[in-house]
């Protein structure tokens, strides 16, 4: 069977990938769209076969309640009203996708998470590198110790900010996007140097860098440096940025260098395996975007056959508790803070 899923939100990224992977996926079909604009879902209702009667917007988004057709609610907002669609799809019984970063406070997650659990529904956060083919490799290597022992992590996420796009004009303001750079893309480096390492980090310090006079960053970070050491003693650097164009991680072994660059592009990741007898191609998707429609698909299946999702909305809080230590400690000239288990500071 396939599942019902509404997307609230019919902004850039959910126009041209997600609502194109509802359409692929084997568990999951679009049934209902939620906007703030009614020519625009109207037109895409057409487009995709949803029926004029699901079509809502987001004052009266609450009566999706009545409609059994939807099953799960996929929120593609701006960061800092993830929290009110999210706790509402809950209370109307609906199970919920939310995008990365899962909100732009520790407290708004917590409060998405508390709405799980009183609904008795399961929540994923979006972190669609977790089902990306190059990524999964790089990770079944490092496991399988095929470069050794794994010594040491970086990864840079940089791309450029263009104020002329509406999808990167909320970016630039903080109260909708919660930070700059490091928030929106540097949070792939971050959720990857705990995934690949299988490690929560024990500290970090973090600066942050703006172009004097540059508007773009009037509110929020254009660059962020983040340096992490875990409870084993090994440690990361990672990086973001909203000038130049690359996203790549370096995973570094005893024996061998995994390299993914490009990394978490949509389309067209590459993994390479750099030792002292060279560089050798290990894998390239080009052009599948599977990604999308296996993340889609991965929360159906979790629904259908109550299992647990790899990417919950645990992953998506710690991850933001993370990333309000890293701000903290760019904000006290990138003083280290001792870190809890479950991302929050210590000190
Ligand atoms: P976007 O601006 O293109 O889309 C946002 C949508 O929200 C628009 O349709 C906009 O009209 C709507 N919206 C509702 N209330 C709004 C308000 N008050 N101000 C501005 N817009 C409002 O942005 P996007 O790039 O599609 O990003 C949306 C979300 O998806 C973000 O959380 C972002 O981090 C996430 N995202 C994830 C990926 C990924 O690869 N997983 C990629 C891009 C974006």
């Amino acid at each position: 069977r396939r599942l019902g899923w509404a997307v609230a939100g019919l902004g850039h990224f959910a126009t041209s990938y997600q609502i194109p992977a509802l359409g692929r996926a084997r568990y999951s079909e679009l049934k209902g769209l939620v906007s703030g604009n009614p020519e625009k879902a109207a037109e895409i209702a057409q487009r995709t076969g949803v029926a004029e009667g699901s079509v809502y917007s987001y004052d009266d988004f609450d009566r999706i309640a009545e409609n059994p057709e939807i099953d799960v609610v996929y929120v593609i907002t701006p960061n800092s009203l993830h929290r009110d669609l999210v706790v509402r799809a809950f209370e109307a019984g609906k199970h919920v996708m939310v995008e990365k970063p899962m909100a732009t406070t520790p407290a708004d997650c917590e409060a998405m998470i508390a709405a799980r659990d009183a609904a008795g529904k399961k929540l994923m956060v979006a972190y669609r590198a977790h089902f990306e083919p190059v990524n999964l490799m790089a990770g079944t290597m490092i496991r399988e110790g095929q470069i050794g022992d794994l010594t040491f992590f970086s990864s840079d996420h940089h791309r450029p900010l263009d104020p002329s796009t509406p999808k990167d004009q909320w970016r630039m303001k903080r109260a909708l996007s919660g930070g700059g750079s490091f928030i929106d893309i540097g949070i792939y480096a971050l959720n990857g140097a705990l995934w690949y390492l299988r490690e929560t980090p024990a500290a970090l310090s973090a600066r942050t860098w703006s172009p004097e006079g540059d508007s773009r960053f009037a509110e929020v970070e254009a660059v962020c440096t983040v340096q992490l050491r875990f409870s084993s003693g090994r440690l990361a650097t990672l990086s973001s940025g909203y000038i130049a164009d690359k996203k790549r991680i370096d995973a570094w072994g005893s024996e061998a260098v995994a390299v993914l660059d490009p990394a978490t592009e949509y389309m067209g990741n590459r993994l390479m395996v750099s030792s002292s007898e060279g560089t050798e191609e290990r894998q390239s998707e080009f052009g599948s975007q599977v990604q999308f429609d296996r993340e889609i698909d991965h929360l159906s299946r979790a629904i259908l056959n109550d299992t647990e999702v790899l990417t919950p909305g645990e992953m998506g809080l710690r991850d933001v508790r993370l990333i309000e230590a890293i701000y903290r400690s760019a904000g006290e000239a990138g003083r280290w803070i001792e870190l809890n288990e479950d991302g929050s500071a210590r000190s």
